[in-house]
């Protein structure tokens, strides 16, 4: 049933909830703005809970998406501590797992992912943690210090950022990827190369190709990661990093096309016309690839925000982005644009032992399908650019630091 005024209910008060609500109201719509959070908290930006929050740099204010007045301000109604349990399409309502019934004119699911758990002996220890949510930073903050050993199981962009952070903590820490290389999921072979070697210059241990068998305890606290080859990894804390699922839950139960994802469009439409679903819980098209995919990162949040925005308040869709990444570790910016599928050459612009960077990812016709770069930001901005246009560059000009990249990037 309709509502009067009508109203949007936002499941999930994350980066990509908190920004449509902001993006709602900045394009027009006047109607009621419900934002449904299931933390105590108003929405915060999490990259920073790997790195600066874990460090102890960063404070509550420079966390939030925007100051506490905002939402006030914006009439943008907060129900924190709860979460949308149910969806009722017919009825154009959600229930609430505090018992509350909301009707909804458009609903917007920015549910999110969760940590993947680790499914082997020892995984439930005390000092066995996943990082996602503030509390989570906090816990593992609290564990953290000189004198203290950390095992990282996986090594993904978590587990790299929090070695990064347990050594500046002053803790001793060592990650364990199944893989044969690091970020593996995400970057190129000589980027993880670099980055296994330059954590291993700081004092990250890194043991890669490797199966944990089991995380061993005494008194019911983990004392140490066992191998499947019977090597054991000592240690007071383990941090859990192997992957984000989706959280499709609610949105399957209601009867959503759901594919490793709630299933959008480019307008982050779903297969019921009254209900958008943006961020980490989406399956969305990627234009630039021809393919569909998951995309796990802020500018993908953001930019769902917005499309789903824009297409309640009537406006045409923002263009489509190029999806990028980023991760600090150490003093080191690492940023990716683009995504490196059917990859025929990978082509190195400086001297990848050593940071300043870039690496361009090519398909066989010599188009830039991805860009990776290590303190390299202008260089990083020139392939972004590139990979948007889907330009043809000659290896031989991305190779040379000497030619310039911004007058390719002109036309
Ligand atoms: P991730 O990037 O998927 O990396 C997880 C890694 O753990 C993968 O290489 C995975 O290998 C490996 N793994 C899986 N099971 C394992 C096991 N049993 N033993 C050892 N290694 C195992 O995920 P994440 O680092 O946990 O990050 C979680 C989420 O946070 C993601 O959405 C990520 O994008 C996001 N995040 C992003 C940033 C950033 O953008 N800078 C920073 C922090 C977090 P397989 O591929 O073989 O499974």
């Amino acid at each position: 049933m309709s509502q009067d005024p009508p109203r949007i209910v936002i499941a999930g008060a994350g980066h990509a909830g908190g920004s449509a609500a902001a993006f709602l109201r900045q394009y027009g719509w006047k109607g009621s703005i419900v934002l449904v959070g299931e933390e105590p908290d108003a929405p915060y930006q999490r990259p920073p809970l790997s790195k600066a929050w874990l460090k102890g740099e960063a404070t509550a204010e420079s966390l939030a998406l925007r100051p506490a007045r905002f939402y006030a301000q914006q009439a943008i109604e907060m129900r924190l501590g709860t979460r949308v349990a149910a969806v009722d399409r017919a009825a154009r309502q959600v229930t609430l797992s505090d018992g509350a019934v909301l009707g909804y004119d458009r609903l917007i699911l920015a549910l999110g992912a969760r940590p993947r758990s680790l499914p082997l002996p020892g995984a439930r220890l005390a000092g066995v943690m996943a990082l996602r949510g503030a509390a989570d930073a906090d816990a593992l903050q609290a564990a953290l210090g000189p004198g203290k050993r950390l095992a990282v199981i996986g090594g993904g962009y978590i587990g790299l950022e929090v070695a990064a952070s347990a050594r500046a903590l002053g803790a001793e820490a060592v990650v364990i990827e199944r893989e044969t290389r690091v970020l593996a999921r995400v970057a190129g072979h000589a980027l993880s190369a670099f980055l296994e070697a330059q954590h291993r210059i700081r004092g990250v241990g890194i043991l890669t190709g490797v199966e944990v068998a089991a995380i061993e305890g005494d008194a019911g606290a983990a004392q140490s990661v066992r191998l499947a080859d019977g090597r054991q990894v000592p240690c007071d804390t383990v941090l859990v990093g192997i992957g984000a699922v989706p959280n499709t839950e609610v949105a399957q139960d209601a009867g959503l096309d759901c594919a490793a994802g709630i299933v959008v469009d480019l307008a982050a439409r779903s297969s019921d016309p009254a209900i958008y679903a943006i961020g980490d819980c989406t399956q969305r098209p990627l234009p630039l690839y021809g393919r569909s995919g998951r995309l796990e990162s802020v500018p993908n949040a953001i930019e769902q925000a917005k499309q789903a925005a824009a297409d309640i308040c009537g406006r045409a869709p923002p263009p489509p982005e190029v999806p990028w990444f980023w991760s600090d570790q150490f003093d080191l910016r690492l940023q990716m644009a683009g995504l490196a599928f059917d990859v025929h050459e990978a082509v190195m612009r400086g001297d990848g032992s050593e940071p300043g960077f870039t690496v361009f990812h090519l398909d066989a016709a010599h188009r830039v399908l991805a860009v990776e770069a290590v303190n390299a930001p202008a260089d990083f901005m020139a392939g972004r650019l590139l990979v948007a246009k889907q330009a043809r560059v000659a290896p031989e000009i991305l190779r040379d630091p000497a030619q310039p990249l911004r007058g390719l990037t002109a036309s």
